[in-house]
């Protein structure tokens, strides 16, 4: 069956691979590394739609590996801004920095997750679309085309092993790139979670899923667990056309970023509810938000007198807040308070 399965796909992907701005077409040289490893590393969490202007922006300001370790990390941040998981920026700038010490990216799989932030699946799809080396690459759009292919009804997490080993049984010593590309690209356009088109599907042969009954049960989840739901204050201090921002500690939740003023609330616990200054202090409505392990309810409060906080921070022109980097969050939060 694995030989017949690489077949037909990569039959199916020279005809409908998507055209993607870090990818090579079938047929053409391997592509840039940096492109396959920034468009990896942003695609994770994100779509295709909402990460193409940023991929964009990054590769005009940075064409290079090199320039983007040159960069200052708070440019690489504020760029960064609105993709979430600010983590990984702070990697990416690390990461840069190491593979312009080593003088190029190393091709091997092994080596690749020796960079800061590369993990297994980074490591192995970079292995395979630039440098085609035979790797075992499995996103959430491969497992569900290899849970439904082999029938694997065991629930997630449990079935990722059994997953694991029956996309390596069927990945191809060559065309390496083009396999684990093709795989994501059914996964996005045929197999879908809710509604897989089968009869348009390459493998429609091949699936045991189909074959066995309705494919669109698999992979099997487990039951959601409900997400806690913090409660936070944001800070709106507002004077002569400008905005207290302040810039956030450390390596934590958003760290580095700039952001208003808050009460501290985070994944574990609620904010204190105490504001930076002193004063009487309106309401002005709530935004949401939902982290990976918890929702934030934050509160936008505004001071009907604005003073300068002792803590350090800046005067942030309105007119140019869009250039602030805020994260979403606080994107938000400053939008209901313009709006108000
Ligand atoms: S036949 Fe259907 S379930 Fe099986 S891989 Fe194709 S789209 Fe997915």
């Amino acid at each position: 069956m694995a030989a017949i399965v690489s077949e037909h796909l990569l039959d199916w992907y020279d005809a409908h691979a998507r055209d993607l701005p870090w990818r090579a077409r079938p047929g053409e040289p391997l592509p840039d590394p940096y492109r396959v490893w920034l468009s990896e590393v942003m695609l994770q969490q994100t779509t295709v739609a909402a990460v193409k202007p940023y991929f964009e922006a990054f590769t005009t300001r940075w064409p290079t590996v090199e320039a983007l370790a040159a960069a200052p990390e708070e440019d690489v941040m504020a760029a960064w801004a609105g993709l979430g998981y600010y983590s990984r920026a702070r990697n990416l700038v690390k990461a840069a920095r190491a593979v312009a010490d080593l003088g190029s990216f190393p091709d091997t799989e092994e080596d690749l997750r020796e960079l800061p932030g590369l993990g297994a699946y980074t490591a192995a799809a970079v292995a395979a679309i630039a440098f085609g080396q035979r790797a075992v690459v499995v996103d959430a759009n491969v497992e569900r085309v290899v849970a439904r292919l082999f029938a694997l009804k065991e629930p997630l997490p449990g079935v990722r092993k059994a997953i694991r080993a029956a996309t390596d049984a069927i990945a191809p010593d060559s065309r390496a790139g083009d396999f684990a590309q093709a795989m994501m690209d059914l996964g996005s356009s045929i197999c879908t979670a809710r509604d897989p088109k089968c009869l348009l599907c390459p493998l429609e042969r091949d699936c045991r899923g189909r074959a066995e009954g309705d494919p669109a049960l698999l992979p099997v989840k487990a039951p959601k667990k409900e997400k806690p739901v913090r409660q936070g204050r944001a800070w709106w201090i507002e004077r002569d056309g400008a905005v207290w921002l302040v810039r956030r500690e450390g390596t934590g939740m958003l760290g580095g970023m700039r952001a208003l003023p808050d009460d501290g609330w985070s994944a574990k616990g609620d904010g204190t509810g105490e504001p930076p200054i002193e004063g009487h202090w309106e309401a002005l409505g709530m935004v949401r938000h939902t982290f990976s392990h918890f929702a934030l309810e934050l509160t936008v409060q505004r001071s009907a007198a604005p003073e300068q906080p002792e803590r350090a921070g800046e005067w942030w022109p309105l007119d140019r807040l869009e250039e602030a980097g805020l994260p979403t969050l606080f994107a938000k939060a400053a939008r209901l308070a313009l709006a108000s």
